[in-house]
C-alpha cells in the first residue's frame, strides 16, 4: 500500500506535459495483456448517462484530451440524441440507449464506456459494458455496496477489460502532493487527520435524495473525505464509528449529514464529515514535526494548499482530462490502472462498515 501516490505524480506528469510521455515512465515490467494490434492515435469512449456530470465536466473535458475522445453516447431521452450528436459531431450508429446498449460490442469507434448513471445503475452497466468487450470508467461511489464491486471486478476480469473509477483527485496536483507528504512522512507520522466535503443540496426529488437509487450524502459526498484519509496515510483503517443526522423532510429516506471516525494501523485518527446540509471542503493533517492543508480541497479546481514550511502551488489542469487520457494510455499500451476498481471495493467495504455503525452506534472493526 506504501508509495501509491507515485502513480499519481507519473500520471501528472504524463498528463499535464505534452512531450515527457516517454519510454522512461513507462515500465518494462508492465503487464500488456490489453494492447491493441493496430494502436489508434485516440481511442474512442461513450458517455452512459447525460446529466449534470456528463454534460458540465466530461464532454467538456473531452474536448481537451489527447488520447481519448468522445464517439458515443449512450442515452434514455430521446431529445438528447440531437442535441449531443449536432453539439459533439455524433454518427447515429454510436448513439445507444439502455435497451439496445449492448449492441456496442460490436462497435470499433467505441473502446471504453464510462459509467455516469445513478449509483444503483453502476453495477449492471458496468457488467454490460464489459461483457460487450469495452473498458469500463465507473463513477464514484463504485456501487452500492462492496458485493457489488466485487461481481463488476470479477466480469471485467472475466472479460479481459481494465476498470477505473472516476476518483479525479487522483490526478490533482495538490491531492497528489498530500498524498506524498502523508506517505513519505514528511512532516513525521501522521497523528490526524480532519477532513470534510459537503454541499447544501436543495433539490427534493432527486435520486441523490433516494436511498434505492445510491442517494444519501454518504454515498455522495462522503467517499471524499474517506478517501483522503486513505490517500493520506497510505493505509486501510481497522475501525470505524459513525453518527448520521437527519433534519430535512425531503432528506427523510437518507442520511443528510454524516459525522464518521477512523483509525488506523499506524495510529492517524481521521475525523471525517460529509452532508447535504451546509457547505464545508477541507483536508487538515496533523504530524508529528508540522501540518498540510488544504481548502478547498475537491472542488473541480480552485484548490488550495499550504504547509507548516509555506504555501503549495501548482498549475492548474483538468481532472477529468488527465484522468481518461491516462486511462486510454493503460488501455492502448498496457500501463497499470492508477485508480483501478479495487480502490472503489476498498472505500465501500469501509462504507459498509459506517453504515452499519450508524444503525446500530457502534464501533465496527474491519
Ligand atoms: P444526474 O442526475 O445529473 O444524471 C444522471 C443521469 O442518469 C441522467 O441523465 C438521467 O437521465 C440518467 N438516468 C437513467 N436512469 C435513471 C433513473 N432511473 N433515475 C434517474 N436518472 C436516471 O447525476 P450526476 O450528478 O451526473 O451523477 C451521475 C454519477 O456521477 C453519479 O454516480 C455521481 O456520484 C457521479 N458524479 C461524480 C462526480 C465527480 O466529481 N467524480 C461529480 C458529480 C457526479
Amino acid at each position: 500500500m506504501k508509495k501509491k501516490y507515485l502513480n499519481s505524480r507519473r500520471a501528472f506528469i504524463r498528463t499535464s506535459a505534452t512531450g515527457l510521455i516517454g519510454a522512461s515512465l513507462i515500465s518494462a515490467a508492465s503487464p500488456a495483456p490489453f494492447l491493441y494490434r493496430r494502436k489508434k492515435e485516440k481511442l474512442g469512449i461513450a458517455l452512459i448517462g447525460l446529466g449534470y456530470y456528463s454534460t458540465d465536466l466530461l464532454a467538456p473535458a473531452l474536448q481537451e484530451t489527447e488520447h481519448v475522445k468522445l464517439t458515443g453516447i449512450v442515452t434514455g431521452t430521446p431529445e438528447k440524441e440531437k442535441i449531443w450528436s449536432e453539439k459533439y459531431n455524433i454518427p447515429e450508429k454510436n448513439i445507444y440507449n439502455y435497451e439496445n446498449f449492448d449492441d456496442i460490442a460490436n462497435n470499433q469507434d467505441i473502446d471504453i464506456v464510462y459509467v455516469v448513471l445513478p449509483n444503483s445503475m453502476h453495477k449492471e452497466f458496468t457488467i454490460r459494458g464489459a461483457n460487450a468487450g469495452k473498458h469500463v470508467i465507473c463513477e464514484k461511489p463504485m456501487a452500492m455496496n462492496a458485493v457489488e464491486c466485487r461481481e463488476m471486478i470479477d466480469a471485467c476480469n472475466k472479460n479481459g477489460v481494465l476498470l477505473s473509477i472516476g476518483y479525479r483527485l487522483h490526478y490533482d496536483p495538490y491531492n497528489i502532493e498530500a498524498m506524498r507528504l502523508g506517505q513519505e512522512k514528511v512532516f513525521g507520522n501522521v497523528l490526524h487527520i480532519s477532513c470534510g466535503a459537503a454541499f447544501r443540496n436543495t433539490s427534493t426529488e432527486h435520486w441523490k435524495l433516494q436511498r434505492s437509487m445510491g442517494g444519501g450524502s454518504m454515498m455522495d459526498m462522503g467517499v471524499y473525505p474517506l478517501q483522503a484519509a486513505r490517500y493520506v496515510t497510505g493505509e486501510e483503517p481497522v475501525s470505524v464509528t459513525a453518527q448520521s443526522y437527519t433534519m430535512r423532510e425531503s432528506c427523510k429516506d437518507i442520511e443528510e449529514a454524516v459525522n464518521f471516525q477512523l483509525t488506523f494501523p499506524g495510529g492517524t485518527i481521521a475525523n471525517l464529515s460529509t452532508g447535504f446540509h451546509a457547505g464545508f471542503n477541507y483536508l487538515l493533517v496533523s504530524a508529528e514535526r508540522g501540518r498540510f492543508e488544504l481548502q478547498p480541497y475537491s472542488g473541480y479546481r480552485g484548490i488550495k494548499g499550504k504547509t507548516s514550511n509555506g504555501e503549495l502551488s501548482f498549475p492548474k489542469m483538468n481532472q477529468q482530462a488527465a484522468h481518461m487520457d491516462d486511462f486510454a494510455l493503460s488501455v492502448r499500451d498496457g500501463q497499470p490502472v492508477r485508480v483501478p476498481g479495487e480502490e472503489g471495493l476498498k472505500d465501500m467495504i469501509v462504507v459498509d462498515a459506517a453504515y452499519k455503525a450508524m444503525k446500530n452506534n457502534c464501533a465496527v472493526s474491519l
